[in-house]
């Protein structure tokens, strides 16, 4: 059958009918390795391999989790869709290494060890970056805020001016918002870690390009080993592309769990998305209850 039309029916499944994805590529005739599962060549930071993570496979939804009703049934995270399901394997290489980008075309990446970097000597070390043009223009670099031992990574797109001026994450309009969306789910900020895609303000708050995403991905794959979080929620589109590297609607991705390096990755709204239109936040508030019911899970299980 032709792709677009598959896409178009899975689409619809998935938007209309709730059906978690792999439902949707069954019912459309193909599986979900071989359009959406995708997995990224290593990226050249050679830092070691998490104990449960020796290699990186980023994995489209196994489940059928969706916004507003998570599994009733669920007693554990492989009930509530939290379970890796191995598709594509790409091992890591210590040399410079091909990457497809967002849309396919390799991206190639020096390596980069941070292996020997704790948190402190991260932030210190990005402090100093000029890996990308971002450097020239920025105030301070925003490396993160929370507890090092936090179980859940909140993912933004990129510093706005308050956070360049300050070097925190979502201290700005969208922060105070995020601030109460934790609230709401019971999290305060100092439980949580919170960081982004990118360290450096782009000018004019503009997009992120795929060449600063890529020279910044290092400094947080080497956060999420430190932290080594049960869970990442990814923060809006960006967010969500940067760490999975699919360029999915958000209403697509909003509705299932995905992977990155290993740990399960929610996508909610971005808060500033939010401020710009109101009407999301009935979905954005069934989206943060499924986040705090993964992380639970996750939680009880692994704790
Ligand atoms: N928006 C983001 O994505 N990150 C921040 O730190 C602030 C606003």
């Amino acid at each position: 059958m032709d792709r677009d039309i598959l896409g178009q029916i899975r689409r619809y499944l998935v938007a209309r009918q709730g059906v978690g994805m792999e439902v949707a590529y069954r019912v459309a005739g193909e599986t979900g390795a071989s359009i959406e599962g995708g997995a990224q060549a290593e990226p050249a930071s050679a830092a070691p391999a998490r104990a449960r993570a020796p290699e990186r496979d980023i994995v489209m939804i196994t489940s059928p989790v969706t916004p507003g009703a998570p599994p009733k049934t669920a007693a554990s995270p492989r009930d509530a869709g939290l379970e890796r399901k191995p598709v594509i394997r790409v091992t890591r290489e210590a040399k410079q290494v091909e990457q497809s980008s967002l849309f396919g075309e390799p991206v190639k990446k020096e390596a980069f060890d941070l292996s020997g970097y704790d948190l402190p000597r991260l932030d210190a070390l990005v402090s100093k970056c000029t890996r990308c043009r971002l450097a020239e223009g920025r105030t301070k670099t925003v490396f993160g805020s929370g507890s090092p031992r936090a179980k859940i990574i909140f993912v933004g797109e990129a510093p706005g001016r308050e956070e360049d001026l300050q070097g925190l994450p979502f201290v700005g309009r969208a922060g105070q918002l995020l601030t109460k969306m934790l609230a709401a789910i019971g999290f305060t900020r100092d439980e949580v870690y919170i960081t982004n895609i990118l360290k450096c303000r782009p000018p004019n708050n503009r997009e992120p390009q795929e060449d600063e995403m890529a020279a910044c991905e290092p400094y947080l794959l080497r956060q999420l080993e430190l932290i080594d979080p049960a869970i990442i929620c990814a923060l809006g589109r960006i967010a969500a592309h940067g760490l999975l590297k699919k360029p999915t609607a958000l209403s697509i991705l909003r509705q299932g769990v995905h992977y990155y390096n290993d740990v399960p990755v929610a996508v909610v709204y971005h808060p500033a998305a939010l401020l710009r239109n109101p009407n999301l936040k009935r979905d954005a508030w069934e989206d943060l209850q499924m986040v705090r019911k993964l992380y639970d899970e996750a939680i009880g299980e692994g704790a």
